[in-house]
């Protein structure tokens, strides 16, 4: 049997913000916020568990976005000042804080919903963190001048973090890495060893999610300039492999990835992503085994863990499910 788990995050219900947006405002306050963030938690851990998936998230509902969700909890940062900033090397723009001070962080982030999660999760949980090169690539900088400065900066502060959701329970830390895709040299330059440093320390399962975006419109014309075979984790898997993270999340659903590259990946684990985030496509079980399959030609199957592709976040809250129950039917029957 596979071990099945998810990228990290998922819809919110409409009840609790606006569906179908990246950047949604709440639509509750206070102590019913906290109250409306913990049932969607709950009512997603109870979906994945049921749809058979091992390794649960609380679905990341407790944050606006996957990396202010984060920054909003760190000294450092000035929110008024925005700059215009081109995104994933201006794939898109995007007005972002702008880091005008040493960066630290002055309490827990997500601890409390962490510990949450524990609590009515009967299954493994995984908690997602966005990792320090994709954090640098969302927020401008006025204080580091070098990005591979600002990079270590973070990993320090998401290091403290991982270490509290370690004590929480998490069995498994993620780094959310999209932008290793984009900035390959880098990767190897400075990306690993900022990942190194945020998990220094850590005993539980650590993991780095690396994928072609969101299924939005900007990334979805982006793929389309890639040609027809996307070879970018051909440049990063080798510094990858010799790095000290335990599991890769990757996109292979729909994807133009040669699952060739899967065995440049030789002593990790992998999460393959076999549901897309694509808004109006409900993958069958029949295809999503057929993704696994395919993978299993190049890796073996002990080293397999079915999952979704990215981020479900902006798609509807129906269509996240169906995909899990698909991704839970899918990797019994390749099993
Ligand atoms: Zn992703």
């Amino acid at each position: 049997m596979f071990t099945t788990t998810i990228a990290g995050s998922l819809p919110k219900p409409d009840w609790l913000s606006e569906p179908e947006q990246l950047f949604a405002s709440w639509k509750l306050e206070g102590d019913a916020l906290v109250e409306g963030q913990r049932r969607a938690a709950r009512e997603w851990i109870e979906h994945q568990q049921e749809a058979g998936i091992d390794i649960v998230t609380e679905g990341e509902q407790g944050r606006i976005h996957f990396v202010h969700g984060f920054l909003q909890h760190i000294d450092g940062i000035d929110w008024q000042l925005k700059t215009p900033m081109g995104i994933r090397d201006n794939r898109y723009t995007v007005e972002v804080p702008t880091v005008t001070g040493p960066i630290s962080r002055t309490g827990s982030v997500h601890g409390e919903e962490a510990r949450y999660a524990r609590s009515v999760a009967t299954n493994q949980l995984k908690f997602t963190l966005p990792g320090p090169m994709t954090i640098c690539d969302t927020i401008a900088d006025l204080h580091y001048g070098k990005r591979a400065d600002m990079a270590m900066a973070f990993a320090d502060a998401l290091n403290q973090e991982a270490r509290e959701l370690e004590a929480a329970g998490v069995d498994v830390v993620q780094f959310d890495e999209p932008a290793f895709n984009v900035f390959t040299q880098d990767v190897q330059d400075w990306g690993i060893d900022a990942l190194h440093r945020a998990i220094d320390g850590l005993n539980c399962t650590t993991a780095v999610h690396i994928c072609y975006g969101y299924g939005i419109e900007a990334n979805r014309q982006w793929k389309d300039s890639l040609g027809s075979e996307w070879r970018q984790y051909e440049e990063i898997f080798p510094a990858i492999n010799a790095s000290r993270i335990d599991q890769v999340s990757l996109e292979c659903a729909h994807s133009r990835v040669p699952l060739s590259l899967l065995g440049l990946l030789k002593d990790k684990q992998l999460m393959v992503g076999a549901v897309g985030v694509e808004a109006d496509i409900i993958e069958t079980p029949e295809e999503v085994a057929a993704t696994l399959k395919a993978a299993m030609k190049y890796v073996d199957k002990e080293r397999i863990m079915p999952c979704s592709n990215c981020g479900m976040a902006p798609i509807a809250y129906d269509v996240a499910l169906a995909k899990l129950r698909a991704l839970g039917a899918g990797a019994r029957l390749a099993a």
